[in-house]
């Protein structure tokens, strides 16, 4: 068998049950695909070979001595900021280069207990901080779709291996987009599962109220086997909640109708200046959703316009916070100084990029006395407010329907020069985070010039099951799911 890379997960576990392939093959597809294209599309940072086919074979053997499970030799990619016991964890950082990882955190715990394979680190923005994964300090990461333009972010690297199919699906961290967002420019699926399902243990912090790890796949049954393997309480996270995990995996049958659920579109998130083809792509999906059955109602979250400003201001003032603990002492460069204080200094000064410093300075700033109350304290306040309009939502509705981004996957380079058009663009991802809510973003359509375009839908908090069945339903009555970039 060929190609058994540019398969899904759920393709490959029916494969591998019916002993027509082993996992070590299909790893072996990934490298070669690796091999051949990741030289230009850049997504990895570092590839794991020999251990991943030692996983694989171990697999194999677990699988031949009667083991079963959907995720039993699957290789996937993770993103740089979770730690996987003995590989590197940058967060494509100058300042973590050379740091080794310890432990697995509890994701990758879980992952590695469901037997999948781990094949390399890829590459994100630094600290997650960013829309485009042009902020890494170590490569660019170019979109396949169009090698010009960039994969999103900030879990770029993890968005364009799928896509590539150099990995079977990845890991990513969403704190106000960065699954969803690169997820819709590499046309793939991206879930961002609600705050607190999936535990944060060893995923390294940017903003600890509103990160979550979730996956990137090619189908959306595939985000939910690998949510149902992630979820649940760990008692390493106390905001780990304890919830019975639905058997997501194995709720998304072929019934496809989705009469007797309604769905609601916020008004809000047609925002101005809008890329036409965007909108006309969502409109599609949507009456493509009414033709399901579903029932389309509008809905309004009147204070969404202000999640932009209340996202960048706790955001920056978590993350100040946060980042502190890279100081030259404890983890991965250091910096000679004459003193403790010169020598935190210098190892900051030279570790961290632009971007990290702009927002360490920023939250510094909204977190200070005299400006704590004006923005820090007004924001936590709006924060609420964003939240109670959701609430107010899903009274009446089983999930919304909104886009993923105002625009296409833009040129590499073309925002980088001014951070605040680039932080626009996550006024349409950043309200589910702020909210605490689940967000999934799946292929609609594709612009003019052949770039993906994503439909976001959102659910009430561990209502993750709506937005899987909506999402699933869409998909597979739609071909959008089954186009690959060209090689
Ligand atoms: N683009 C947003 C930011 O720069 C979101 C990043 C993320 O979700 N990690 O903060």
């Amino acid at each position: 068998m060929t190609e058994l890379n540019t398969k899904t997960i759920a393709e490959l576990s029916d494969l591998l049950e019916k002993g027509k392939c082993t996992s070590v093959e299909i790893v072996r597809d990934v490298l070669a695909a690796i091999d051949g294209g990741d030289a230009e599309i850049g997504a990895y940072l570092t590839i794991d070979r020999e251990a991943a086919l030692a996983q694989a074979e171990s697999a194999d053997v677990a699988r031949a001595a009667g083991r079963t499970g959907p995720l039993l030799g699957i290789p996937l990619a993770v993103k740089d900021l979770l730690n996987v016991k003995g590989q590197p964890c940058t967060c494509s950082s100058k300042i973590l280069e050379g740091y080794t990882a310890p432990y697995d955190a509890t994701a990758i715990a879980r992952l590695r207990a469901a037997g999948a394979v781990f094949l390399g680190r890829v590459n994100m923005d630094e600290f997650a901080m960013g829309s485009s994964t042009e902020n890494s300090a170590f490569k660019t990461t170019r979109n396949p779709w169009n090698t010009d333009c960039v994969p999103g972010g900030s879990s770029g690297g993890s968005a364009a291996c799928v896509a590539a199919d150099e990995a079977i699906a990845s890991l990513g961290s969403d704190t106000g987009g960065s699954i969803r967002q690169p997820a819709a420019f590499c046309g793939c699926v991206g879930l961002k599962p609600t705050y607190g399902m999936i535990s944060r243990y060893g995923l390294t912090a940017f903003a600890s109220s509103l990160d979550q790890i979730g996956p990137i796949a090619k189908t959306v049954k595939d985000a939910a086997i690998l949510l149902e393997a992630l979820a649940g309480k760990d008692e390493m996270d106390s905001t780990s909640v304890d919830i019975d995990v639905p058997e997501f995996g194995k709720m998304l049958t072929g019934d496809h109708s989705l009469s007797g659920m309604k769905l609601g579109l916020p008004k809000e998130y047609f925002v101005e200046g809008m890329d036409p083809e965007v909108e006309k792509a969502v409109r599609a999906a949507v009456g493509h959703c009414q033709d399901l059955g579903a029932e389309i109602v509008d809905v309004s979250l009147p204070h969404a316009k202000y999640a932009i400003a209340v996202y960048y201001i706790i955001a920056t003032a978590e993350a100040s916070a946060n980042l502190a603990r890279f100081d030259g002492i404890r983890y991965g460069l250091r910096m000679e100084g004459a003193d403790p204080i010169e020598l935190y200094g210098k190892t900051r000064a030279a570790g961290f990029g632009p971007e990290v410093k702009r927002r360490i300075i920023l939250g510094t700033y909204v977190l200070s006395s005299g400006y704590y109350d004006a923005y820090y304290l007004r924001a936590q306040k709006v924060r609420t407010l964003i939240r109670n309009d959701f609430v107010e939502a899903f009274k009446t509705c089983d999930a919304l329907l909104a886009p993923v981004t105002p625009t296409p996957a833009y040129k590499i380079g073309e925002k980088m020069n001014d951070p605040l058009k680039m932080y626009l663009d996550d006024i349409l991802t950043t309200p589910v985070n702020l909210a605490g809510i689940c967000g999934l973003s799946v292929p609609c359509g594709f612009s003019g010039s052949g770039l993906p375009i994503g439909l976001q839908i959102l659910g009430d908090s561990f209502k993750e099951e709506n937005i899987l069945k909506v999402g699933h339903a869409y998909e597979q009555t739609t071909d959008w799911h089954t186009r690959h970039p060209a090689k």
